[in-house]
């Protein structure tokens, strides 16, 4: 089935039909480097994760873009007041949005382009825009002649006398028009600048991710996207330039928007006090805990982030957790022992291999339906309740296709979750994550040994010196089993 996607420029879900088959060329905006990233960016960030892993697990080979904004007025104004250069403190959080990311399991831009380092090439296109006439130069500034641009206002449905009402003139802007917008920006004395035929200076926000997009996907690449309070102005005036510079559009051809995250409902805001750094949460929560709780909203809908909405999350998030860890333990059990009768599938086996199927039919449906995680993870928590249940009914005694299917499930879940990015903090530790589960699994021999031998104290000690690595312990029929707390 093919993937529907809600595009903002039409404004219905339309079908994905990429410029060339296969492959997904898609551009998201990156951030402005001045500060550690909150939670809502965290969530924007994440929905982009989630929709490039979900289109590469579908099939496609994804080319993602991100860019850097690393010059802007937020960057100047926080160097100052930090007393460092603004190249300096763009870098510092360059880094720190990096390590964020990373913490957080977003996998990296395939491209993370620069725009300190693409200047040149916005100068080009900023020349030829001036030269089109659709721009004009006033004092040292470059500005986009918005009344030269048929179609402005398409992509965020605004009509323009609406623009002229709301948009308010700022006085230190020498503009024609009060909804004309920068391209390139005079410096001030003592900020930073790069030449220009218009003199010393720097661009303008958006020109920076239309060229940049442009320059590494070409003219009409498939998808870009940012978080809804982009539309307008950023993403109306980037199409915009792009379209008047190429001359023909479309820009884009499908644009992607993702909602906003409130805190305790409120908006977050400087005003209020209420921004919670995504350094804040991660110190409390798993990351995991975090993924869930965003995956839980469709990535269009506002979400409403709390402490309490958190810990359901992680609650949520360790039914899963648990229900793998009890069916491997199950195969880890029931493979050292000889398998029961090869004959036809039981009525059991049967059942639960159409309920696997069916999740991951429905699983793709959902996802193909314009990205819907959170009836998505609806179905793989269905399918972890009906897993337990049949668990209940597997011992040693069952089939050797009763206990196959176990191993069945283990691959379908830990794939539907691997295609939204769970999980992989443990994968991550490859070698030496197999190797302390096999030490603790011996150590765990060495203890049932010692207390079938009356040697209480020995037993003890191991279970102590287990439980301050926080490796919790349980003892089972027949034997033991163990997970990190
Ligand atoms: P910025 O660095 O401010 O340009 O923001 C980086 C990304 O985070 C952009 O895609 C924004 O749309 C997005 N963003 C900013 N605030 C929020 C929020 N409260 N909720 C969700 N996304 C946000
Ligand atoms: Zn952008």
């Amino acid at each position: 089935m093919a993937i529907r996607l809600y595009n903002t420029m039409t404004r219905r879900k339309d079908e994905l039909v990429t410029r060339e088959e296969g492959k997904v060329l898609m551009y998201v905006c990156g951030p402005t480097v001045y500060n550690y990233i909150h939670i809502g960016n965290a969530r924007t960030f994440l929905n982009f994760d989630f929709i490039r892993r979900y289109m590469e697990f579908a099939g496609y080979d994804v080319t993602f873009a991100q860019n850097v904004t690393d010059i802007d007025d937020k960057i100047i104004n926080r160097a100052r007041e930090e007393g460092i250069e603004a190249e300096q403190l763009a870098e510092k959080y360059r880094v720190a949005f990096e390590e964020d990311m990373r913490a957080l399991g977003v996998r990296p831009p395939s491209i993370a382009p620069r725009a300190t380092e693409h200047v040149n090439e916005m100068l080009e296109v900023i020349g030829a825009l001036v030269e089109r006439g659709v721009a004009y130069v006033s004092e040292g500034d470059v500005y986009f002649e918005v009344a030269k641009f048929p179609s402005y206002g398409k992509l965020s449905g605004r009509a323009l006398d609406e623009q002229m009402v709301t948009e308010c003139v700022n006085p230190a802007e020498r503009k024609r028009d009060p909804q004309d917008f920068a391209l390139w920006k005079a410096a001030k004395p003592g900020e930073p600048s790069w030449e220009s035929p218009w003199g010393p200076g720097r661009p303008g926000w958006h020109m920076e991710c239309s060229t940049m997009s442009v320059q590494y996907l070409g003219m009409g690449f498939d998808i870009h996207g940012g978080g809804l309070d982009l539309v307008f102005p950023h993403h109306e005036n980037e199409r915009a330039q792009a379209e008047a510079w190429a001359g023909a559009g479309p820009f884009v051809r499908y644009w992607i928007h993702s909602g906003m995250l409130n805190i305790d409902a409120e908006k977050m805001s400087k005003s209020l006090g209420n921004i919670k750094t995504l350094r804040e949460v991660l110190s409390d929560f798993d990351r995991d805990a975090v993924r869930m709780l965003m995956l839980g909203t469709h990535y269009r809908s506002p979400l409403s982030f709390s402490d309490e909405s958190l810990a359901e999350a992680a609650a949520a998030l360790e039914r899963i957790t648990n229900c793998r860890f009890n069916v491997r333990d199950a195969i880890a059990r029931y493979d050292a022992e000889v398998g029961g009768e090869d004959g036809p599938a039981t009525e059991a086996e049967r059942g639960f291999r159409t309920m696997l199927n069916r999740t991951e039919e429905e699983f793709r449906a959902h996802m193909d339906d314009d990205f819907n995680t959170a009836a998505a993870m609806g179905s793989v928590f269905e399918m972890v309740r009906d897993t337990n249940s049949y668990l209940a009914g597997v011992t040693g005694a069952s089939t050797a296709g009763e206990k196959a299917a176990l191993r069945d499930s283990l691959e379908l879940l830990e794939g539907l979750c691997g295609a939204l990015g769970l999980f992989e903090e443990e994968e991550a530790g490859g070698e030496m994550a197999r190797l302390a589960d096999g030490l603790v699994g011996l150590l765990l021999e060495v203890r049932l040994a010692a207390r079938a031998k009356k040697e209480f104290e020995l037993a003890d000690r191991i279970r102590e010196g287990l439980a301050e690595l926080g490796v919790r312990v349980e003892d089972v029929a027949g034997g033991y089993r163990w997970r990190l707390e």
